[in-house]
């Protein structure tokens, strides 16, 4: 790391403090850009890095709520908009208890080099809040989710920032978010992605996170000649891209066994089947049980606890081609990816943004496996959220069939950018440089055109 690097993130700890995951995830880019600024020295005098890395601007704001006690509740609610040089800010929203601002800028700033590598014209943002759905009525749900759109509605639009879901925002937050929207506004916009398919949504929209990682992988295999058919796969969450990411391995004749909750984990190592998966679904999105129930009820299934204690995570200690991490940031640390790597794991494919720690990650690269990092990785899904606003502006939906065949153009357009950046910058089949570089490129040529702002 050269010494401008090295000082520049010294700088953004000093000035973002208790923010490691946001310091982590600059430290991962800036770490790939040193070889870009070597040859491009236009880039340090304007001082691109020193502006990617400071929001355009932070929202954050109280959200009162009642429960369904009739108790007063207080939530804190956020928007970072990080940057506008390629399209308006986009990205989702996080209720989950562990949000704060470290974490949601962390997100935004992934998602501004995610969102440029999709070849779409947008921005990067991420929001969210500490509310916890879990355990909560639909009521309570919807009353939490008025209050917080009685706010973010002033600050976002179909041509400023569109906002889509993530951790604990499925089909039934955003529903109740675009109703408050529409009612406040008095606009029926494409101003929130991931719509219900008779209000506005796209086809595919939910599947694509979870579809489009499978691809990515699949790209990645194919540079070696070889294919999912056959694979034994361990995928991690079972939330949306867990559930869809299983759907695409069965239907590509991949094995997976595995699935998890924040509460422990699942291993079938008859491989989880189409009737199995819609199980989980019901499970998950209708009755929003725990993992557990999976290994009540099919025989053979071995379910194992979260234990907070264990410095590694067992379900990455299973015998694999792939790991597909699907849940939440470092799940995967130095010694769980040294386990992967020591039961055959030669693809990781990752659905959920950064759940490799920094040493993980360098254990992967210097293994030389197949390492596809979460912003070329888990593009898919944000790529349809594209999809869906540009359906939204031509007031006309899209089949299943043309959507989805968007979809995989797009992972193979991605893979290529990775590919071809990596080797033009001298690292080659390394993603993390190739997606780091390709995301940034465009970035870095859009501010230069735009002058100072
Ligand atoms: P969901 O809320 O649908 O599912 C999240 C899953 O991960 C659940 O199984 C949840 O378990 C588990 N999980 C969440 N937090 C933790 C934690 N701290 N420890 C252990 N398990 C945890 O979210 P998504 O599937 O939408 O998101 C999963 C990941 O994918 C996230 O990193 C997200 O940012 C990323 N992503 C999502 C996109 C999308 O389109 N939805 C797009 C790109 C990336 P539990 O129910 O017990 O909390």
């Amino acid at each position: 790391m050269s010494e401008y690097v090295k000082e520049l993130l010294g700088e953004v700890k000093a000035k973002n403090p208790s923010e490691p995951e946001f310091h982590q995830a600059v430290e991962e880019v800036v770490d790939s850009l040193d070889i870009v600024l070597e040859k491009h020295p236009e880039y340090r005098a304007a001082k691109i890095l020193q502006r990617i890395v400071e929001p355009e601007r932070v929202i954050m704001f109280r959200v009162p709520w009642m429960d369904d006690q009739g108790e007063v509740q207080v939530n804190r609610g956020f928007r970072i908009e990080m940057n506008s040089a390629i399209g308006p800010y986009k990205g989702g929203l996080r209720f989950h208890p562990s949000v704060n601002l470290g974490i949601l800028k962390f997100l935004a700033f992934e998602q501004v080099f995610k969102n440029s590598l999709t070849t779409l014209p947008m921005g990067g943002g991420k929001g969210g809040s500490d509310f916890d759905p879990k355990g909560k009525s639909d009521n309570e749900v919807m009353r939490f989710c008025q209050s917080f759109m009685s706010e973010l509605c002033r600050h976002i639009g179909p041509n400023t920032d569109v906002p889509a879901g993530d951790i604990g925002v499925g089909g039934r937050e955003i529903g109740f978010l675009f109703g408050q929207y529409k009612r406040l506004r008095n606009e029926f916009t494409g101003v929130l992605t991931g719509k219900g398919l008779n209000w506005g949504g796209s086809l595919i929209r939910p599947e694509a996170t979870g579809y489009g990682s499978v691809y990515f992988a699949a790209e990645m295999l194919a540079t070696r000649g070889e294919t999912l058919e056959g694979r034994v796969c361990l995928v991690s969450g079972s939330g949306n891209v867990a559930q869809f990411t299983v759907e695409k391995l069965i239907q590509l004749g991949a094995k997976a066994v595995t699935l998890s909750d924040s509460s422990g984990y699942i291993y079938d190592e008859a491989g989880i089947t189409e009737d199995k998966l819609e199980f989980v679904m019901e499970l998950k999105n209708a009755r929003r049980g725990r993992i557990k129930e999976y290994a009540e009820k099919y025989p053979g299934v071995v379910y194992t606890p979260t234990d907070s204690e264990l410095d590694h995570s067992p379900i990455w200690s299973h015998k694999a081609d792939c790991a597909f991490p699907s849940a939440t940031q470092n799940e995967i640390n130095g010694k769980d990816a040294g386990n992967l790597l020591a039961n055959g794991i030669y693809v990781v494919s990752e659905g959920a943004n950064m759940p490799t720690s920094l040493d993980g990650v360098q254990n992967f690269l210097d293994a030389g496996i197949l390492y596809g990092p979460a912003k070329a990785a888990n593009a898919g899904g944000v790529a349809v959220s594209g999809l869906e606003m540009t359906q939204n502006s031509m007031r006309l939906p899209w089949t299943r069939e043309e959507v989805d065949q968007r979809l995989q153009q797009i992972m193979k357009d991605i893979h290529q950018t990775c590919v071809d950046m990596a080797e033009r910058f001298g690292t080659p089949g390394n993603y993390v440089n190739g997606a780091n570089i390709g995301g940034f490129l465009k970035i870095a040529d859009s501010m230069m055109d735009q002058g100072l702002v």
